[in-house]
């Protein structure tokens, strides 16, 4: 009997602890995925969620693709392609530039409620 209400504890204890793991992961998982933000000659084009995996057509010059929370420069229209050789970014403040088509990539912060009303 004594041995088994120490199991039920041990066993209570573990899955409290997977579950407070778990959260924290999430938590910390939201926290880190960010906005990316596409300017195009200086001008804001769009906003996008970081963790949402989705195409992008930038002014049928350049296409971004966001998946598994980085932003790759999949496709441009630019002749030196240096949008599109740069390696994916995916934290705070990276960029991908393409000077000919004045397009400009930017990673920024997670979204908060109030930002996702004013986008939409
Ligand atoms: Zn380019």
């Amino acid at each position: 009997m004594k041995m088994k209400k120490m199991d039920l504890i041990l066993v209570l204890t573990v899955i409290v602890l997977a579950l407070g793991g778990f959260l924290l992961y999430s938590f910390l998982g939201s926290k880190d995925a960010g906005r990316v933000v596409v300017e195009v000659d200086g001008e804001v084009y769009g906003e996008y969620e970081l963790y949402e995996n989705q195409e992008i057509f930038i002014n049928d010059t350049n296409v971004l693709i966001i998946e598994n929370g980085e932003a790759n420069m999949y496709e441009a229209n630019c002749p030196d392609q240096i949008c599109v050789e740069h390696v994916s970014v995916s934290k705070n403040g990276e960029t991908i530039v393409c000077l000919p088509n004045k397009v400009v990539v930017t990673i920024k912060e997670a979204a908060t409620g109030d930002l996702d009303a004013v986008v939409n």
